[in-house]
């Protein structure tokens, strides 16, 4: 479709045309039911299947076993902030964390509503432009909080800290499937939808059953791992609509070649966009040491707020949007989720050269 631009916003963000397509065709009589997926019951047996396939091609495609239990929550990742702790801490234990960010530091708050919080590791003193590898994780902790890709900061871990025998809590809101990674060495992982897995308004926590045994059992119902679990994320109306686009971008995924296929996109996006900044380092600042470097929110500095500003506005006049910076740190910040196709990467990387050439610093 002709009239579709390259979005290279950092949320909500670009999803798979294919997958667009596949939504609008089926939204109108849903499998023959004479109805849309929105209007019909979460029990009744057209969307049981859309549930139900959404939990398997989850563990299908991170390759988890069925001691995973794979829960579709509202309340965005932000609630989760609040239902880790909630679940996990009481006021005589300590949960670890490590401040990457602005996120991590949400995380971080709410936790000590709980509990006791201990600072295992912070970026902060260097503005965040990078991601600390060696921890300081209490042994007794009830769990280490990660954030895997730093969605403001444009930081992300390239391969996690040894946690010793301390379970993984992370929030992989911005980098869910984007790579190959054992995912089994987590014990909970969540991510809010709308970066890479669908639209607004699901969000999806991975967790083992193990750690499942864990869980504080008096708490109000409705933040309760357990209430969840037990029902399969069937206790109340689920957000159905979410979960039906979250289950088409799975499937996409597949036909994709499963994580190793899409990761190995990911890897030639990313080296794009980062090849001009290395080659214009003068030009195109890069804000982060390379050694932490995001595949999925490319973070730079132009010489000049001025140019930044001009920059943006090119860019979106040539089919380009959503490269303005977070407001908390400016410049430009370029999305390149999986959905991004390799296309919006090569005209970005051309406009670049040519924005360049024609604006001197
Ligand atoms: C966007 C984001 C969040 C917040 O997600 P909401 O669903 O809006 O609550 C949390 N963590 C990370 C890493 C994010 O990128």
């Amino acid at each position: 479709m002709s009239d579709r631009i390259y979005n290279f916003s950092a949320g909500p963000a670009t999803l798979p045309l294919e997958v667009l397509e596949i939504a609008q065709k089926e939204f109108l009589n849903f499998n023959n039911s004479g109805m849309s997926l929105i209007e019909s019951s979460h029990r009744s047996p057209e969307y049981d299947a859309v549930h139900q396939s959404c939990i398997k091609l989850f563990r299908e495609v991170l390759q988890l076993d069925e001691s995973y239990h794979v829960l579709f929550l509202g309340g965005g990742a932000s609630t989760q902030f609040a239902m880790i702790p909630m679940n996990f801490l009481t006021k005589d234990k300590t949960a670890a964390y490590v401040d990457t960010g602005a996120w991590a530091g949400k995380a971080m708050k709410e936790a000590k509503y709980f509990g006791n919080v201990h600072l295992a590791g912070s970026s902060k003193d260097a503005s965040y432009d990078h991601v600390p590898m060696s921890l300081d994780i209490p042994s007794g902790s009830a769990y280490v909080h990660l954030t895997s890709n730093n969605t403001i900061f444009g930081t992300q871990y390239q391969t996690f800290p040894d946690c010793g025998n301390v379970p993984m809590i992370c929030d992989m809101s911005s980098d869910v499937a984007s790579r190959v990674h054992d995912f089994s060495k987590f014990d909970l992982i969540y991510a809010g939808a709308q970066k890479n897995l669908g639209p607004a308004g699901v969000t999806v926590v991975i967790l083992k059953d193990e750690m499942l045994q864990k869980a504080n059992k008096d708490i109000p119902t409705m933040f309760s791992y357990h209430t969840h679990a037990k029902k399969q994320s069937l206790f109340n109306t689920p957000p159905v609509f979410p979960i039906y686009i979250v289950k088409l971008v799975l499937e996409w995924i597949l036909r994709n070649g499963g994580i190793a296929g899409i990761e190995k996109i990911n890897v030639a996006k990313k080296e794009r966009i980062y090849q001009m900044i290395d080659l214009y380092r003068d030009y195109f600042k890069g804000t982060v040491k390379a050694d932490s470097r995001s595949w999925m929110n490319i973070t730079m500095r132009l010489p000049s707020e001025d140019l930044e500003k001009k920059f943006i506005a090119e860019a979106k006049a040539n089919g380009m949007s959503g490269l303005k910076g977070h407001r908390d740190v400016g410049g430009i910040r370029v999305s390149t989720y999986n959905a991004m196709p390799k296309e919006g990467i090569v005209k970005l990387a051309q406009f670049m050269e040519s924005f360049k050439a024609s604006n001197p610093a």
